[in-house]
């Protein structure tokens, strides 16, 4: 008997009642800390006062509108991300996944306006996660996602990670663009070097390829800066943005420079939801929140604060962990023991993690957390760690 909800989740057993900042309550009145925040997205932590404000003035007076009119929330957060990123336009969506499907779109768009309709190959790197839609499955290219749906939809090769060798031996003026993650998530918290994200930059710019920024996961301060391509002080053609940008409500957006987003006229793309007065209402709310240069401040302090104590940590249990990555409150564990183990050894401490591929565990906590908080979640994963030595 196959259960009510389609089975492709292996969830565990706990469910959750209520949410106060980083904290994940269960009916009994069980507190979790949460380091997993929704996967990054409840980037200002559970029921933030501001964002129910943002949501609930906004439930109040409309919540759907179609895009045949104008939706001034829509054009808020669109100028709002226009001021503060490389792009000059923004499409809204519900999800990253349909972000990527947009990229893509507009990347081919591009070529096909310029006269070069064959020009469709996109280079991805191995690890990647751009969604589960067939086009997103089809960029990723593991075995994982896209095992018994093929065929798949053509015109995407995917070079080791991080192999910038292999990225100058594959990219030529046939090359339609290059997309990837700044800092790989599900690929297990993989930051891209400053220096070699420069290095993709000027081999796009070299035959003229776009280059295409997946951070839904990086993005949206998580890293200490607004966008994560900031450290290296580059700029993409187009940007996927979702997960953190909607602080738990559904929103994506891909961003694009005036120039790549000319083929996109009247008719070339469209969305129902996409854009919605209460999703946008509460994006705005968190770009307004996130995007200010204090509290990215403070997102800095405390993931340096957090990563000393997480080198403490796997100094004091080398069997368990083998080291520490990320950039601001985008960490991860590496572990010597299976990443689900930790995460169940967690659990028991009342700690909610995210298990990753290559072996890592991801703490990706609201943004706001607290210092104490990140002290506790120390101690907690010091009490599991302990856990799984004995
Ligand atoms: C989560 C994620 C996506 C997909 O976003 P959904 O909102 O789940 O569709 C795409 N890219 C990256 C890097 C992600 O982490």
């Amino acid at each position: 008997m196959i259960d009510a909800v389609l089975p492709t989740y292996n969830r565990a057993p706990l469910s959750f009642e209520r949410g106060e900042g980083a904290w994940a309550i269960a009916a009994d009145g069980t507190r979790y800390l949460d380091l997993g925040a929704g996967i990054a997205v409840n980037a200002l932590g559970h029921a933030n006062p501001e964002l129910v404000a943002a949501l609930t003035e906004q439930a109040g007076r409309i919540w759907h509108v179609s895009n045949l009119y104008q939706i001034p929330q829509q054009q808020r957060l669109a100028e709002l991300l226009v001021d503060r990123t490389f792009a000059d336009t923004v499409f809204v969506t519900n999800s990253g996944t349909e972000a990527a499907e947009l990229a893509i779109k507009m990347v081919r768009k591009y070529w096909s306006e310029k006269g070069q309709p064959d020009r469709i190959e996109i280079l991805t790197f191995e690890g990647a996660f751009h969604g589960r839609s067939t086009g997103a499955i089809a960029a990723a290219g593991s075995e994982k996602m896209t095992k018994g749906y093929g065929p798949l939809m053509p015109g995407f090769r995917t070079l080791p990670w991080g192999d910038l060798e292999a990225l100058e031996a594959a990219i030529s003026d046939q090359t339609a663009a290059v997309m990837m993650e700044p800092v790989q998530g599900e690929g297990g918290i993989r930051p891209m070097a400053d220096a070699d994200l420069r290095k993709v930059r000027a081999l796009c710019d070299k035959v003229g390829a776009l280059l295409v920024l997946d951070e839904v996961q990086c993005g949206m301060g998580r890293t200490g800066r607004l966008f994560a391509h900031e450290w290296a002080g580059v700029t993409p053609d187009i940007m996927m943005v979702a997960k953190g940008i909607g602080g738990g409500f559904p929103l994506g957006a891909v961003l694009a420079t005036a120039e790549v987003a000319s083929g996109m006229g009247v008719g070339s793309h469209g969305s129902t939801y996409g854009g919605n007065p209460l999703a946008c209402a509460v994006g705005t709310r968190v770009m307004e929140i996130v995007a200010d240069e204090a509290f990215l401040a403070e997102v800095n302090r405390k993931g340096a604060l957090f990563r000393q104590k997480l080198e403490g940590l796997v100094a004091a249990h080398p069997e368990v962990f083998e080291g520490v990555r990320g950039i601001g409150l985008m960490l991860g564990l590496r572990c010597k023991v299976a990443p689900t183990e930790l995460v169940s050894a967690a659990y028991d401490e009342h700690l909610l993690t995210v298990p990753a591929a290559d072996n890592v565990v991801r703490l990706l906590p609201p943004l706001n957390i607290s210092d104490e908080e990140i002290g506790d979640a120390v101690a907690r994963l010091d009490r599991a760690a302990a856990a799984l030595e004995s």
